[in-house]
C-alpha cells in the first residue's frame, strides 16, 4: 500500500497536534498544586458531591486520550481507503474492463519498458496487430452485448496461447496488439498463420454462431541501433500498415511489414482525403451499360456503373476507389448519386421520344441497412417499374440484419424489383439467396467467361438457370464478351445478357445516342422487311 506525501504529512500533523494537546493538559495539571487547588475548589463548591467532581476531573485526560486514539484510528482507515481508491483508479486506467487485458495506454508503457530491456539482451521482438474482419456487422446486427461476448472469447483464445514474456493488449474495439520475443523469423510467420487459422471460426453466443476472421499485420524489431530498436511508435505504425495490407489483400490473412507497403498506405490515405472532397464536389458520374434480351438482342435495360471524374487522373473505375469509400462510410452517398443519375437519364430518354429502358442501380450493404434508405427512395418520385436494385451476393440472406430485411420487403411492396448480383462469386448457397425472393439472378462474369472452353462450366450455368427458373426467378448473364457466349447462354435459358459484346459502359450522352442508333437501325430493318 503506497501513501501519498500529502497524506503522510497530514497524519504526522494530526498525530503531533493530538499528542501536544494531551501533553499541554497534563503539564497544566502538574504545574499547579493540584491537591491544594482541589481543596480550594471543594471548599468553594461545598454543595456539590466531591466524589463526582473528582471522578469528572480524573476522567477528563482519559476521555481526551480516547478521543485522540479514535481520531488516529479513523485517520488511518481513511488513508487506507484512499490508497485503495487510487490503486483501483490506476488499475482501471491501465486495464481494458471487457477483457481484463492491458489497454492502449498500458501497452504503450509496457512496450517501451520491454524494448529498453530487450536492447540490452539483444532480443528480437515481433509486434502483431490483430484486427477482426467485419466485426462491425456482428455489432450492428446483434447489438453491442453480443459483440462484447464475441470479443471476450477472442481475447481468451489468444491469451491462452501466450507465454510469460508476451504482452497482449486490446487497443480499440476489435483490435489487439501482441508483442512477442522470437528466435527464428520463421517462428513469427508460423505464429501469424496459426493465429489467422485460430480466429477463423464461429463463436457461440446466446445460442447463435458468429463467424469471425482476422487480418494480422506483423512488424519485426531486429535492428539493434538504439534509435530504431527503441522506436516503439514506428514499430506500431509498421504493424498497422501491414495489417492494412492484409485487409486490402482480401482479409483473413497475415502480412509481414515491408517498406514498400508504406507507400501504398500513404496513397490510400491520400485517396481517402480525395474521396471525401469528391463527395462534396459531386465528382461521381454514372456510366451506363446496356442489357439486351437474349433472344432478340433488343436493349431492354441498362446498369448504372459509377465512375469518378478525378481532377488529375481522369475517369477512375470502381475497383480503384470503392473499397476505400466503403471503409470511409462514403459508399451510400455514391449509391445515392447513381440513383439520382439513373432517374435523370430516364427523364432525358423519355424527353427525346425514345422508349426508356429500365435502369439498374447497385446497392451496397451499408446503404441497404440504412434506416434512411427508404426515405431516400420514396423521395425520388419515380415509377417503381423503371428501376431495378441490384444487391451483391455478398449480402446473403443468412447474414441480413433486420433493417436490411425490412428495407428489402418495403422495396418489393412499393413495386421495385430486386436482383441478386454477382451470383456464384461467393460462398452463399443458391437456396439462401432465393429466400430473398429476388426477381432475377445475375450470374457472375467469372462463371460465364469459361463456358466456351469448358463443358463443366456450361453444365454449371445450365443447372443454375434450371434451378432459378423452376422457382420463378429470371436469370441474367453478365460478362458476355462474344457472340458464341451470347448464343450458348440464350440456348440455356438466360433471359437477359450484358457484356462487352453488346457495349461497354458509356457516359449518359453516348448511351442516349446509342439508343437512338439502335432504334434507327431497328426501324430501318423493319422497314426493309416490310
Ligand atoms: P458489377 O455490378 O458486377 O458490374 C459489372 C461489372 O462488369 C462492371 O465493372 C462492368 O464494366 C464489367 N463488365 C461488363 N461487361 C463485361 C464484360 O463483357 N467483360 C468484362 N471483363 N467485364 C464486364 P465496373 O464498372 O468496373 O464495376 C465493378 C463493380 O463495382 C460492379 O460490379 C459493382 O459491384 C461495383 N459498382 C459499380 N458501380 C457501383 C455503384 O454505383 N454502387 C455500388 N455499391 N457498387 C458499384
Ligand atoms: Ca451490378
Ligand atoms: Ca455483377
Amino acid at each position: 500500500m503506497s501513501e501519498t506525501p500529502s497524506m503522510r504529512t497530514r497524519f504526522i500533523w494530526e498525530t503531533s497536534a493530538s499528542l501536544l494537546t494531551f501533553v499541554a493538559l497534563a503539564t497544566l495539571f502538574s504545574s499547579i498544586d493540584l491537591f491544594e487547588w482541589l481543596y480550594e475548589f471543594s471548599r468553594a463548591h461545598e454543595d456539590y458531591e466531591l466524589d463526582d467532581v473528582f471522578a469528572a476531573l480524573m476522567a477528563l485526560p482519559a476521555i481526551l486520550l480516547i478521543i485522540v486514539i479514535r481520531r488516529l484510528v479513523d485517520l488511518k482507515r481513511e488513508m487506507a481507503l484512499r490508497v485503495n481508491a487510487q490503486e483501483t483508479a490506476r488499475h482501471l486506467a491501465s486495464v481494458d474492463p471487457l477483457t481484463g487485458l492491458a489497454n492502449r495506454f498500458q501497452f504503450f508503457i509496457d512496450i517501451k519498458q520491454t524494448l529498453s530491456f530487450g536492447l540490452r539482451k539483444k532480443a528480437c521482438y515481433a509486434l502483431f496487430h490483430i484486427d477482426l474482419d467485419r466485426f462491425k456487422q456482428i455489432n450492428d446486427r446483434y447489438g453491442p452485448v453480443v459483440g462484447d461476448g464475441v470479443l471476450k472469447q477472442v481475447a481468451n483464445l489468444i491469451e491462452d496461447r501466450l507465454d510469460d514474456q508476451d504482452l497482449l493488449a486490446r487497443v480499440s474495439s476489435d483490435e489487439f496488439l501482441l508483442l512477442k520475443p522470437y528466435k527464428r523469423r520463421s517462428d513469427v510467420t508460423d505464429l501469424g498463420q496459426y493465429l489467422v487459422s485460430l480466429l477463423d471460426r464461429s463463436f457461440q453466443y446466446q445460442g447463435v454462431e458468429h463467424s469471425v476472421t482476422a487480418s494480422i499485420g506483423i512488424a519485426i524489431n531486429d535492428d539493434f541501433t538504439p534509435q530504431n530498436y527503441l522506436n516503439s511508435e514506428r514499430l506500431m505504425t509498421s504493424a498497422d500498415i501491414a495489417m492494412f495490407t492484409a485487409k486490402s489483400n482480401g482479409r483473413n490473412r497475415c502480412e509481414v511489414y515491408h517498406p514498400t507497403m508504406r507507400q501504398k498506405f500513404e496513397e490510400q490515405t491520400i485517396l481517402g482525403d480525395d474521396l471525401i472532397r469528391a463527395c462534396e464536389q459531386k465528382e461521381f458520374e454514372a456510366f451506363f451499360q446496356p442489357l439486351v434480351d437474349a433472344q432478340t438482342f433488343d436493349v431492354v435495360g441498362a446498369e448504372a456503373l459509377v465512375r469518378w471524374r478525378h481532377p488529375t487522373r481522369g475517369f477512375l473505375a470502381p475497383a480503384e476507389f470503392l473499397d476505400t469509400a466503403e471503409t470511409l462510410g462514403l459508399i451510400s452517398q455514391i449509391d445515392q448519386a447513381m440513383l439520382e443519375e439513373a432517374i435523370k437519364i430516364r427523364h432525358k430518354i423519355e424527353d427525346s421520344g425514345l422508349v426508356a429502358p429500365r435502369i439498374s442501380v447497385n446497392i451496397s450493404a451499408d446503404r441497404l441497412k440504412s434506416p434512411l434508405f427508404l426515405h431516400m427512395v420514396r423521395n425520388i418520385n419515380v415509377d417503381p417499374a423503371s428501376l431495378i436494385f441490384e444487391i451483391s451476393e455478398a449480402v446473403t440472406f443468412d447474414t441480413l440484419d433486420d433493417m436490411s430485411r425490412y428495407n428489402l420487403e418495403a422495396l418489393a411492396e412499393q413495386g421495385f424489383e430486386v436482383e441478386i448480383d454477382d451470383f456464384g462469386s461467393g460462398r452463399a448457397s443458391i437456396l439462401s439467396l432465393l429466400e430473398m425472393e429476388p426477381k432475377r439472378l445475375k450470374i457472375d462474369r467469372n462463371l460465364i467467361a469459361p463456358i466456351i472452353a469448358s463443358e463443366g462450366s456450361r453444365k454449371l450455368v445450365k443447372s443454375v438457370v434450371d434451378m432459378a427458373t423452376a422457382l420463378g426467378v429470371e436469370v441474367v448473364a453478365e460478362g458476355v464478351e462474344t457472340l458464341e457466349h451470347a448464343n450458348i447462354l440464350a440456348a440455356q435459358g438466360c433471359r437477359l445478357l450484358q457484356g462487352y459484346y453488346f457495349a461497354t459502359p458509356m457516359p449518359s450522352d453516348h448511351f442516349i445516342q446509342f439508343l437512338h442508333e439502335k432504334s434507327g437501325s431497328k426501324q430501318a430493318t423493319s422497314e426493309l422487311s416490310a
